[in-house]
């Protein structure tokens, strides 16, 4: 199994992935709330510290205004025209010289108004006693500053005037003649202006009273309302002393709570149909018993921390996204490295396939050339038994022909031992000299039989074929005689080729040898060999007048061991080593049918002169 079909890829409808990124959502989805919260939390608290300092200022601000004007209800008290008209209520002109000392001293400093009151609480004089709406003659006596002033010697109170409508903070001392508490010293002062000070600083300031009803605001809706519910008591207490005039005391719509995990105080309301939140503030101001109240505003911090959420959120699918292609990247990577190793893998499986199989064809080679070597031994063996049966047959002719000399050496042998007796000296030479020439004949004969039987040797040179065609015949002349056969021939000398004569030998042997065979049974026995040079081309023909070639035989000439004689007459080898031998001179042969009647062998062998032999 090819280990591609193991490799395991990630399937599609896996859950995993699904659940990881699920996670890891969530995890940015914490992320977000996390930063979210923190930033809240840090914007929080960095304001609530400006608002506190920003309240503290308020604050000094409020007690300054105040302070201005604390010190006037005592130097009414004390100035000589008021002890004047308590010494003497009913006089007009101390009423009179009352009145305009307050008057003057009241736009002097800025107050709203100075009155004195008697013990009762009645007005004596006061700084609007020209004016519509003037204090003289009304009563104050249900006023808390009235009864603190001259209970406790100083009174402070805040409220909307009974008479005028116009809100203001009372301060009030008791006006003493021989150590007794006469009457009140009372300044009316404006804090209006702060609320305008306030919406012009663009801050939301309130100050709210002991019972929690604001009364003065950079808000003017919120004045006279409380944050939260107020007891039936308070709210009796307040309409009991009319310290709102007309106005009903309500509730407003101010919602509270918190933001994120910060427990700092927020308060949310409607300004204007948008619905916004602030951190609220509170500071106690200590004499009257009111709180200052700071609503600072919170939209930069919400922006700050939304933006915040938003960039954690980016950063966090940044960092997911990274993730992911850092992941892919490294999966491709894996699936890369998996790949090159399942590749290298089967290359290795491949060389080592190739190199068994090349093991294998390097066996067969050595195997097969062992074999060629073995079959060319064969061959060789085979090609020589062949050489040795032509010589053999023409060797059974060669017998009688040695043995005819052989018998003539012995008469003259017998003939010259009896002239040497005679002493016939002459005869004795002339029947030497003929033994010679019987000797010299025989020795040539046996020299063309050594030089037939001799093995192949595979030199080339200058050859001529012609010699090697009158060699074989001369052998095979005693054959031919003894059979009855004519021979004859008809060649151009020199056939000059390049070549190797003992093998050119072999060819003309059985060639006609084999002619010779077609021949002997035949009525007319005739065999020719011609030999010319024809375009350049040795041609040398051998004819017979044998029964010829028949079809079979024809097809399967020169296959070796393809023969008609009977068993021991012939191998079948003859024509195959006259064609190896042909095709190893780069020559032909072919056979067909002669004039004569039998088969022809023609052999064409390309004529080379010396010169060109040398070159080649
Ligand atoms: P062998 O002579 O041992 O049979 P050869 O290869 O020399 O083997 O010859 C093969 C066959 O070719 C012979 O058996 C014979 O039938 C045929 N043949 C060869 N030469 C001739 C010829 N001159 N005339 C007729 N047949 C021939």
């Amino acid at each position: 199994m090819s280990s591609i079909t193991m490799m395991r890829l990630p399937s599609m409808g896996s859950p995993r992935p699904l659940i990881l990124l699920a996670t890891a959502l969530l995890a940015i989805a914490g992320a977000m709330l996390f930063v979210r919260e923190n930033v809240l939390d840090y914007g929080l608290r960095a304001t609530a510290t400006q608002a506190e300092e920003r309240l503290k200022l308020v604050g000094a601000t409020f007690s300054t205004r105040i302070e201005r004007f604390r010190y006037l209800p005592e130097v009414i008290a004390r100035s000589r025209e008021i002890e004047d008209l308590f010494r003497d209520p009913a006089s007009p002109e101390a009423a009179l010289s009352g009145n305009r000392l307050l008057a003057r001293i009241n736009a002097a400093s800025g107050a709203l108004a100075l009155f004195v009151t008697d013990a009762k609480g009645r007005t004596l004089a006061a700084s609007n006693y020209d004016q519509p709406g003037s204090f003289i003659g009304y009563n104050y006596r249900f006023r808390p500053y009235f009864r603190d002033a001259i209970q406790s010697g100083f009174g402070s109170y805040y409220a909307v005037g009974v008479t005028t409508g116009e809100p203001g903070y009372f301060l009030a001392v008791p006006i003493k003649l021989e150590g007794r508490n006469v009457g009140a010293a009372i300044v009316k002062i404006d804090l209006l202006p702060l609320e305008q000070q306030w919406r012009d600083a663009g801050e939301l300031v309130a100050v709210e009273d002991r019972e929690g009803v604001i009364f003065l605001s950079s808000e003017p809706q919120w004045r006279y309302r409380s944050k939260g519910p107020l007891d039936p008591e308070s709210l009796a207490r307040i309409r009991d002393e009319q310290r709102y005039g007309a106005a009903d005391p309500g509730e407003m719509a101010l919602g509270s709570g918190a933001i994120g995990w910060s427990d700092l105080p927020i308060a949310s309301f409607d300004e204007g149909g948008v619905k916004s939140r602030r951190l609220m503030v509170d500071m106690p101001f200590a004499e009257s018993g009111w709180t200052l109240l700071y609503f600072a505003d919170l939209s930069f911090v919400i922006a700050q921390a939304n933006i915040a959420t938003i960039a954690a959120g980016l950063a966090g699918l940044l960092v997911l996204a990274g993730l992911k292609i850092a992941h892919q990247k490294r999966q491709a990577r894996r699936l890369e490295l998996r790949a090159r190793s399942d590749l290298e893998l089967r290359v290795a499986e491949r060389t080592r396939e190739l190199s068994q199989t090349n093991l294998k064809l390097e066996t067969e080679i050595v195997e097969r050339q062992r074999a060629q070597e073995q079959l060319d031994l064969t061959r060789d063996s085979l090609t020589q038994a062949e050489r040795l049966a032509a010589i053999g047959q023409a060797f059974a002719g060669l017998a009688h022909e040695i043995n005819q000399p052989l018998a003539a050496l012995r008469t003259y042998l017998a003939s010259t031992r009896l002239l040497a007796a005679r002493q016939d000296m002459v005869a004795v030479h002339s029947n030497i000299d003929v033994m010679g020439e019987v000797i010299g004949r025989v020795s040539h004969l046996t020299d063309q039989l050594k030089r037939l039987a001799r093995r192949d040797d595979a030199d080339f040179g200058d050859v001529d074929f012609a010699a090697s065609v009158d060699r074989v015949a001369e052998l095979l002349k005693f054959r031919f005689a003894d059979l009855g056969i004519s021979f004859s021939s008809e060649i151009d000398r020199p056939l000059a080729i390049l070549g190797n004569s003992a093998q050119l030998d072999q060819v003309m042997l059985n060639l006609l040898g084999n002619a010779i065979d077609a021949v002997r049974d035949r009525p007319v026995r005739v065999i020719h060999v011609d030999g010319a040079i024809e375009a350049g081309t040795c041609v040398v023909r051998v004819h017979d007048s044998g029964r010829g070639l028949d079809d079979e035989t024809q097809d399967r000439l020169f296959e070796p061991f393809h023969t008609t004689k009977a068993a021991g007459e012939g191998l079948g080898l003859g024509l195959a080593t006259v064609h190896r031998i042909i095709s190893n001179h780069h020559g032909e042969i072919t056979a067909g049918r002669s004039p004569l009647g039998g088969a022809l062998f023609t052999i064409r062998l390309s004529r080379i002169d010396s010169a060109a032999a040398a070159a080649e």
